[in-house]
């Protein structure tokens, strides 16, 4: 029984490209390659899942990416030359085709992450993905195509759901995500990042906290505790999409937030509770987080949902 409760408290979303094909280059020079596959590893060799209880992601077609992205925008990104250009990435050969594709592959397991916990009413996680940077015509900052989007549209012309909530609790402003759905009243973007590569385009069902440097555990959960639950008391939500990228962690080599591995848990919870008292489906995505201690924070979150979310 027990065991029946922990497969059906939440799932988890990988497959083998989403490492093979970052592995093949250090696109970013503090990214462990390695972060979502060791926490994949981890949940096996702990018995917290079965490797069969991974569901496996698809690749995103050309329909899909056009709910979002520009047909020019998405032919540009079949030309791992001009991939390269966007990713400011060294070494890369007209037939390195794998870096585009590991984006398909994120993105489709995305989209599968949101079908599946609408139509099991749970919690999925996707190990990755979060790319709230891209745009409809361009990518930034390691993100090519903007999956959290694409899985909104996806979702809606599906009719399996009209009113999302996305949660962006990464280090930066999810400023791709932002644009897309400025003029979209059915998604409630909530966002608290550092002050900088912020877009300031007002949305309605919007909130964005900008938070100062080496800001610490006490004042971060407290303005989140603050905030968020009056967002799922207003706004109803069918999905919440929570961008659970890790660098606001101290340990972090690219973010300067000082949230310790213990806050960073309290506001994984956070934000899960809030979701699950109201019954409402949840997926989470990894986002970003750099340097070697990054991957135990996203490990630890669902390491606690599996044990005992509730
Ligand atoms: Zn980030």
């Amino acid at each position: 029984m027990i065991r029946f409760l922990r497969r059906q408290r939440c799932k988890i979303v990988y497959r083998s490209e989403y490492f093979s094909a970052v592995h093949a280059r250090d696109a970013r020079q503090s990214f462990d390659v390695m972060k979502f596959k060791k926490i994949r590893d981890q949940l096996i060799r702990e018995h917290l899942i079965r490797r069969k209880d991974v569901l496996k992601a698809t690749r995103i077609s050309d329909e899909d990416l056009l709910l979002v992205h520009t047909r020019d925008y998405i032919e540009s990104l079949k030309n791992p030359l001009l991939v390269g250009e966007i990713l400011h990435l060294d070494y890369v050969n007209p037939w390195d085709e794998y870096i585009f594709e590991y984006f398909r592959y994120v993105a489709g397991g995305t989209v599968l992450a949101a079908e599946y916990a609408l139509e099991n009413k749970l919690t999925v996680f996707n190990l990755g993905g979060g790319f709230h940077h891209a745009h409809p015509d361009h990518g930034e900052g390691f993100c090519l195509v903007n999956d959290v989007a694409i899985a909104v549209r996806k979702m809606r012309q599906r009719q399996l759901a009209q009113k999302f909530l996305i949660v962006d609790l990464d280090y930066h402003q999810g400023n791709g995500t932002l644009l897309i759905f400025r003029e979209d009243e059915d998604v409630f973007t909530f966002s608290m990042h550092a002050n900088n590569w912020v877009d300031c385009t007002k949305k309605k069902h919007n909130v964005d906290i900008e938070l100062p440097s080496h800001v610490k555990d006490e004042q971060y959960l407290s303005i989140l505790q603050a905030e968020l639950p009056r967002v799922f008391q207003d706004f109803h939500p069918d999905l919440v999409v929570y961008v659970a990228g890790s660098d606001p962690y101290i340990l972090d080599s690219l973010g300067d937030f000082d949230i310790s591995e213990q806050g960073m848990l309290e506001r994984d919870i956070l934000v899960y509770r809030e979701a699950r008292r109201r019954e409402i489906p949840l997926i989470v995505l990894g986002a970003g987080g750099y340097g070697p201690d990054s991957w135990k924070v996203y490990y630890n979150f669902i390491k606690w949902v599996i044990k005992k979310g509730k």
